[in-house]
């Protein structure tokens, strides 16, 4: 496995300087072979998918090619869907976080162009665009490409799917010939190849060599979650499978740090590997590993490289690896020595095509499985607990507990069924309660809310000044939670009703009890379908 770290990239203090707050450990290997040949002026076309970095792998070097001074278009990036720009201006702006005076814009139909104008005319240097909207404006001769200097098609193959072919066509004839056109694609059918024979200038076609992988024979499954349900799911699955010890890989090492704090104030006995941790450090965690103390062991790919522990019963994959490769490493540290493995996978949204592709390259089997359910987690924590109850009844004499008991039940309106079930209940611990009193939290019934959503009652209204741009702002202010999101915003004199998506209602009623809007303090809570 190779390892480039951003600092032999030749990329500058600034950008270096947000890629170790974003918490990458090294280059992912798109980002090694495309950087440089990016960053030496050349045309390039990169073969990669969505979870390999390759947002990183462009946005580096575009950042990098940027005047601040000059408040002209200076890179247009051509995305297939508005979700998509949205997320590479994201990547994009944490990478840019400390260059100043660069702004970033995206760009993409529904959203008011008299906006985007507005913004366009404040000076943008970066525009992430979907080809009719960016088609769309240069028409109102609102963008102008004088002064572009690099044009990324990202996803190129899916916006040739989608019949974006023209547009791009009309505006790569647009922007001035002595650019640099860079074109990532997940596949490479002969029209990309086409527009690459056409538009670029000898380009370099870089795609990660591939080695011939043995993937090891233990059982691999894949979940399916949303971002946010990622902790809860990874939780399930420990208590469902309860493995001695389990490796954790996440992609970052901010994600390891967040993960281990927020297991271990779930109670389990986990700690975490990366690269930046001294060798001292490094030790006592290994130790601690080795001897069972710590169970589950968290650890980005760099770190967990020298780990040599053969007892490994479960490899979670928080994240979904950026590299077939790294896939066959994490798996291979569990189902050593002969030992039984298995392998589990959290996958969000777009991330299970980079799982369909690791199937096809490592010619391997991951199954898709149901998330576990609480009374799942539940029915498994009771039949071990009863396990060891049969081997008492079996192996110890009870009868000095029996007189207790049937003294108790002789004196009381219960039965010994009863008493069972509260000692099973106590067994079970806390942990249990807390995962039902989640469970129950994110089912609000029906609330008359489209689908996927739920709908929210705040008792402020019209009356009280209110406008619905005054809740969406609130919301989405306070809770981060991007405001495209929110639904369906009903004003009436005392009360509003807003529609937020099911996976983000729970965060935003915990965080807005506590908010204002307008300076007044405000009751949250699920509408009640009457
Ligand atoms: P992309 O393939 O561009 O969609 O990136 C997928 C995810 O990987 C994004 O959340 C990036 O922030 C993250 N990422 C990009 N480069 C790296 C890296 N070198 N190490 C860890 N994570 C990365």
């Amino acid at each position: 496995m190779q390892t480039v770290r951003f600092e032999e990239l030749n990329i500058s203090e600034p950008i270096l300087k947000a890629v170790v707050d974003m918490g990458f450990e090294v280059a992912s290997p798109i980002q090694a072979s495309a950087i440089p040949v990016i960053l030496s002026g050349k045309d390039i076309v990169g073969q990669a998918q969505t979870g390999t970095g390759k947002t990183a792998a462009f946005g580096i070097p575009l950042l990098q090619l940027i005047d601040p001074k000059n408040k002209q278009l200076q890179a247009v990036i051509l995305c297939p869907t508005r979700e998509l720009a949205i997320q590479v201006a994201d990547e994009i702006r944490k990478l840019g976080k400390f260059l100043h005076g660069i702004k970033v814009l995206p760009i993409y139909g529904g959203q008011e162009i008299s906006k985007q104008i507005r913004s366009l005319k404040a000076g943008t240097q970066v525009v992430i665009g979907t080809p009719g909207r960016v088609m769309d404006h240069m028409r109102r001769k609102t963008v102008k490409f004088d002064d572009v200097k690099m044009i990324v098609l990202d996803e190129a193959d899916e916006m040739l799917n989608m019949g974006f072919r023209e547009d791009i066509e009309t505006i790569l004839k647009d922007v001035p010939e002595e650019r640099q056109t860079v074109l990532f694609s997940a596949t490479m059918p002969k029209p990309i190849m086409d527009i690459a024979r056409t538009y670029q200038k000898n380009a370099e076609i870089i795609k990660v060599v591939k080695k011939e992988l043995t993937v090891p024979k233990i059982e691999q499954y894949y979940y399916e979650v949303n971002a946010k349900n990622k902790e809860e799911v990874l939780c399930r699955l420990l208590d469902i499978y309860n493995p001695k010890l389990s490796l954790v890989f996440c992609n970052t090492k901010r994600q390891v740090d967040e993960l281990v704090s927020a297991l271990q104030g779930r109670g389990y006995f986990a700690d975490g590997l990366h690269g930046d941790l001294k060798q001292q450090q490094r030790d006592r965690v290994m130790n601690s590993f080795r001897n069972g103390k710590t169970e589950i062991l968290v650890a980005t790919d760099v770190a967990a490289r020298g780990i040599d522990v053969d007892d490994v019963e479960a490899v979670f994959n928080y994240d979904v690896p950026q590299d077939d490769e790294y896939y066959v490493h994490r798996i291979g540290r569990t189902g050593r020595a002969g030992r039984t493995g298995r392998a589990f996978n959290l996958v969000v949204g777009k991330e299970v095509y980079k799982l369909r592709d690791i199937q096809k390259y490592c010619k391997t089997k991951i199954i898709a499985q149901p998330i576990p359910s609480v009374n799942d987690v539940t029915a498994v924590k009771a039949e071990k607990i009863l396990e060891r109850v049969t081997n008492m009844i079996q192996s110890e004499d009870l009868s000095k507990m029996i007189d207790i008991i049937e003294a108790r039940v002789n004196a009381e309106d219960f039965t010994s069924l009863d008493v069972a079930a509260a000692f099973l209940k106590m067994a079970m611990g806390e942990d249990n309660g807390q995962s039902e009193e989640k469970a129950s939290y994110e089912d609000y019934g029906d609330t008359g809310a489209e689908e996927g959503m739920v709908r929210l009652f705040i008792n402020i209204g019209k009356k009280q000044n209110t406008r619905p741009g005054d809740i969406l702002g609130a919301i989405a202010g306070e809770t981060g939670m991007p405001g495209k999101l929110i639904g369906s915003i009903d004003m009436y004199d005392k009360y509003t009703f807003v529609e937020v998506p099911r996976e983000y209602a729970s965060e935003v009623i915990q965080v807005m009890k506590d908010a204002k809007i307008k300076g007044k303090s405000i009751n949250i809570e699920p509408a009640n379908r009457k």
